[in-house]
């Protein structure tokens, strides 16, 4: 296809805004996906991003649209809408010249509404903005399409509406992405230059690169080079997405397409890297992408400790798809051995534990969730650290935490309580802005160790659930930060330890005390539980000891009930830890982990 039939684009949204379901209707409506074989979120191929109603991984497919002017090759690519996936939305939007922002006609813009755009903006995008869900009899188009032409210039009236669920005016959308979205530009006579913008672990077919032809061409059965690391592979196969796999004859300037070489990690076809032909190379990359960092650590144990084995080969194989996985074994006192993992934040989180739970049957622990620390000692060296454990407690001199630039829109009756919950997480406000008459939008610096505990839960249930939220990197401040260790009997729980504000570690040392007596149960001795910060106790709880015997609660006789009594005990002991003496059921652990 010559570039002036080409149109690249993406859909950029809130999360629930509808993106998916657009993206459904397109590929329904220009036929690529016959009626028969349509189903809900076509695109979304993880069984998590189906029943989450979420899209992880982008795609991308091409869609033929027949207008006037003539046909048209429309290549679309799906990009998540959720905090932790913005370098997923980064890398799309690279490879397109135009974007659809789409906004729920009922809700009206949102936090990932605006970082979208921005991004978008960055990456000089044409924007169409659209308000989706005009079904709904709660849609307010008039108000919303004047907010969003207020936010990104033009008249209201210019802003699309359509319902991706009933299908009306998505015709008309796919004419204005001719109009409106430029042809892409390249050199065709020049050296290939293709960049990759996702690259997929398929069981069956390896790793499926997604590229992006900016100049040149490549064709099937050539050699290609990876302009960062010079290594060279054959092109077994090229083709386009029609959403199946269609291979062809090559791709040329503009076009999207996915290639395979017959590599098996992700990690050799890396995102953000340029291809071109090894015979004939290209002179210059294309600018790339920075890799994205973890931001979020937490351990991950297997509750049966036999299982350690299968959960490294678990995580080698989550690996071999999502490059941002990072883990290194660790070994924690009560837990046994397991991983210290890093994520890109808390759903990244979620998803890889619900996966390893599902997809690899495996039966795992979490550790609280923490940020990296750079602390300097006082001999003056630096050290991070990830894990509370490794805080080299009493030669601290300095610590900074990671901060993030925090923009939440809400409805002007929440603010108060809003800007009251973001002082209590030691947020600074940077500024507050009216997008229309009622919805706000607050600005924060806020350590980010302080979000990745339940903020957002807070956030959502202060709000009635109307709030959105997104977050940035902005840098590193020190801070007047503790470890809180909590000690069984004298003995220090590693699991337990936290690092917090100076000003917020009576209040954890006190709600973990209690939560642990509550969880732990009596012993044959007397177990005090401390919260301690160094060797100064800042909490205490004590479980008293008991002596009973348990048998004597069934009164002689019935003899079935005392044999079930004693192998329920002996099924529990299974699922003890020993920290010192004291027999812990594994259990607590867990739901002293997950809070309340
Ligand atoms: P995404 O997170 O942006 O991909 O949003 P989805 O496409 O998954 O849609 C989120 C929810 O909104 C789903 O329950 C959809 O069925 C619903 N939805 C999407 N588009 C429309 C629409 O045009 N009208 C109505 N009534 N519901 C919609
Ligand atoms: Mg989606």
């Amino acid at each position: 296809t010559p570039p002036a039939q080409i149109r690249n684009f993406c859909i950029i949204a809130h999360i629930d805004h509808g993106k998916s379901t657009l993206a459904d209707r397109m590929l329904q409506i220009t036929g690529v996906v016959a009626d028969r074989d349509m189903r809900a979120q076509y695109l979304d191929r993880m069984d998590i991003e189906r029943e989450r109603g979420i899209t992880i991984k982008s795609q991308a497919v091409r869609m033929p649209w027949q207008t006037d002017a003539g046909t048209f090759a429309l290549n679309m690519i799906d990009t998540p809408g959720h905090v932790d996936f913005t370098y997923e939305v980064s890398r799309s939007l690279a490879a397109c010249e135009g974007a659809i922002l789409l906004v729920d006609a009922a809700q009206g813009i949102e936090a990932q509404t605006l970082a979208n755009l921005y991004l978008a903006l960055e990456n000089d995008l044409q924007i169409i903005p659209v308000l989706n869900k005009i079904d709904l009899p709660a849609a307010d188009p008039e108000k919303y399409a004047a907010e969003l032409a207020n936010l990104i210039g033009g008249k209201p009236e210019d802003v699309l509406r359509v319902s991706g669920k009933t299908g009306m005016g998505v015709e008309s959308l796919l004419d204005l992405i001719v109009e409106k979205i430029p042809a892409p530009v390249g050199d065709a006579d020049a050296p290939a230059r293709a960049m990759i913008f996702d690259s997929v672990y398929d069981a069956y077919r390896g790793v499926v690169t997604y590229v992006r032809m900016v100049d040149g061409k490549l064709e099937p059965r050539e050699r290609i080079q990876m302009m960062s690391s010079k290594a060279a592979h054959d092109l077994l196969e090229i083709g386009v997405s029609s959403p199946e796999p269609v291979p062809t004859k090559g791709l040329g300037v503009g076009e999207v397409g996915y290639l395979i070489t017959g590599v098996k990690d992700v990690r050799q076809s890396k995102v953000g890297d340029t291809i071109t032909n090894h015979r004939k190379p290209a002179s210059e990359a294309l600018a790339g992408y920075t890799d994205p960092k973890p931001m979020v650590f937490s351990g991950i144990y297997p509750i049966d400790g036999s299982d350690y084995a299968e959960l490294r080969e678990a995580l080698d194989k989550l690996k071999l798809s999502d490059a941002s996985l990072q883990y290194e074994p660790e070994t924690s006192v009560a837990l046994g051995f397991g991983f210290r993992c890093g994520f890109l934040g808390l759903l990244h989180l979620e998803i890889i534990t619900e996966r390893l739970a599902r997809e690899f049957g495996l039966d795992l622990i979490t550790t609280a969730p923490s940020v990296t620390y750079e602390v300097m000692t006082d001999t003056g060296e630096t050290v991070t650290v990830t894990n509370p454990s490794e805080y080299p407690d009493g030669r601290v001199a300095e610590v900074s935490e990671p901060v993030v630039k925090v923009g939440i829109l809400l409805p002007k009756d929440y603010v108060g309580t809003v800007m009251e919950l973001c002082q209590s997480r030691r947020g600074t406000l940077l500024g507050m802005d009216y997008l229309s008459e009622d919805r706000v939008e607050l600005r924060y610096n806020m350590p980010l160790g302080e979000i990745v505990f339940d903020f957002f839960d807070h956030l959502k249930s202060k709000t009635q659930g109307y709030a959105s939220l997104d977050y940035e990197p902005a840098g590193s401040q020190t801070a007047d930060l503790v470890k809180v260790d909590i000690l069984l009997q004298g003995e220090k729980v590693d699991a337990f330890s936290s690092i917090v504000h100076r000003e917020k570690a009576y209040g954890y040392g006190t709600m973990m005390t209690e939560r642990l007596r509550k969880l732990i149960p009596r012993q044959q001795f007397e177990v005090p539980i401390q919260a301690a910060i160094g060797a100064r106790i800042i909490a205490r709880e004590n479980i008293r000891a008991i002596r009973k015997d348990v048998l004597a609660k069934c009164y002689g006789g019935d003899i079935t009930r005392k044999r079930k009594l004693l192998e329920k005990q002996k099924e529990g002991k299974k699922r003890m830890k020993m920290v010192g003496r004291v027999e812990v059921p594994q259990q607590a652990f867990i739901a002293a982990l997950s809070g309340d």
